[in-house]
């Protein structure tokens, strides 16, 4: 894969598509500018050489029919675009439009060193199409609108998307620094981790990852299986769950994967005791349940004190950590003491630990650990997940096609 810092760039027109899918609060400002600053290295080094650098990202779900129904309704990039300005300390004007006469007349505005951005790629329905030729038409746009293509949306790369996929095959290309960080260690992950190999998986569905779970059985020496999906590992094994969220129609599959990791000689653990709560609310009363069975009336919302404890002893003495999906409902700070732990004992592992899920990622931010606890905290979720499970991603192929 070529290196974004190999291209020639100088006074000529580079398309980077980013990951800047930050979550917004309900009155519409950023609460977490994690992705953002984790673009900034590849946009500075292109403009410290004088790029034209436009920048193309996707932002929420737009719903509508066609662009117009999907533009009036957002959500626009402004707020992106915005807090990017002030991350560069430079102008980051937004066109009105994702490639059309707006997108256009920024790009071809643009001096040497300058930045702008797209509109909400999402906005344009062919992005996200399955038809190849809807996604080829968009994406004969967006690469008219440059000389030179730069991956660097790692986010987003297991998407077969008009920009992440089609795009780069009709310009010169490479992958930016993220990209490039993110690969190479998912590919220690993949490749001969030190052991102990020490998994960590939570958060709400058991659905999401049980590929994921399927392929690292076979490499991971132990799995920590807490947060929302555990209650389904928990039915499997005959406990009661009360009302805390169950995926019934996956206990054959979960049944399966415990089988596959008792085979593989790999050990998984799940929670030995619970906090639960009547209710999914910020404010309802917290309660420890102190063995494995969840009484009705209540749910489980975050592992409890001994689960705590036994996750951390079987971390501490890890020479590999893969985390993915956070222990309990952290959001709620009544039910984050579990998210918490885990963070706190991975933080203190020597060697290589990785956090992937955005959530995740969130979650070790909002509860104020330095960056620096971990070796790598992934901005993709579901691209550092289909990674591990060993699929291609569809924008890596085409960064790495022909090149
Ligand atoms: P990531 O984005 O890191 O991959 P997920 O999207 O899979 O993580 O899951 C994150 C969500 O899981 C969080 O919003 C969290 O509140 C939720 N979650 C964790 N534990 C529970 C639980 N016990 N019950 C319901 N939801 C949970
Ligand atoms: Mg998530």
């Amino acid at each position: 894969m070529r290196r974004a810092e190999d291209l020639d760039v100088r006074g000529r027109t580079v398309l980077v598509r980013a990951d800047l899918n930050v979550p917004l609060d309900d009155r519409g400002a950023i609460t977490d500018d994690g992705r953002i600053r984790a673009s900034l290295p590849t946009i500075r080094e292109l403009l410290d050489r004088d790029a034209k650098v436009i920048v193309c990202a996707h932002f929420g779900r737009p719903k509508g029919d066609d662009y117009a129904a999907r533009a009036a309704g957002g959500p626009s990039l402004a707020p992106v675009a915005a807090r990017l300005a002030e991350l560069l300390g430079r102008p980051v004007p937004l066109a009105a439009d994702v490639a059309g006469e707006s997108a256009r007349a920024v790009a071809g505005g643009l001096a040497d060193g300058q930045v702008a951005m797209l509109e909400n790629v999402r906005f344009e329905p062919a992005e996200t199409s399955k038809d190849d030729e809807a996604r080829g038409e968009l994406a004969g746009r967006l690469a008219a609108l440059a000389d030179l293509y730069v991956g660097d949306g790692f986010g987003a790369m297991h998407r077969k998307h008009a920009s992440v996929y089609d795009t780069p095959l009709l310009l010169p290309r490479a992958a930016g620094q993220l990209v490039l960080a993110e690969v190479a260690v998912l590919r220690q992950l993949t490749t001969g981790p030190a052991r102990p190999y020490v998994v960590v998986l939570g958060g709400a569905k058991v659905s999401d990852k049980l590929a994921v779970i399927g392929n690292l059985v076979g490499k991971a020496d132990r799995l920590l299986i807490a947060g929302g999906m555990a209650y389904t590992f928990l039915a499997a094994q005959g406990h009661q769950t009360g009302d805390s969220i169950l995926q019934e129609d996956q206990i054959p599959q979960v049944s399966m994967a415990l089988a596959q990791a008792a085979k593989a000689g790999a050990e998984v653990l799940l929670p030995v005791d619970h906090v639960v709560a009547d209710r999914f609310a910020a404010d309802a009363p917290p309660e420890i349940v102190p063995g494995p069975d969840i009484p009705d009336g209540t749910m489980g919302l975050d592992i409890g004190p001994a689960t705590r404890e036994l996750f951390a002893r079987k971390l501490a003495d890890a020479k590999t950590v893969f985390w993915n999906g956070p222990p309990g409902v952290f959001e709620f700070p009544a039910f984050a003491a579990g998210t918490l732990a885990v963070a706190e004992a991975i933080s203190h592992v020597t060697g290589l630990t990785v956090v992937g899920g955005g959530d995740s990622a969130a979650a070790v931010r909002a509860l104020g650990l330095p960056a620096d606890a971990f070796t790598h905290i992934s901005t993709g979720g579901g691209a550092s997940l289909e990674y591990l499970e060993g699929r291609d991603l569809p924008g890596l192929a085409a960064l790495e096609a022909g090149a």
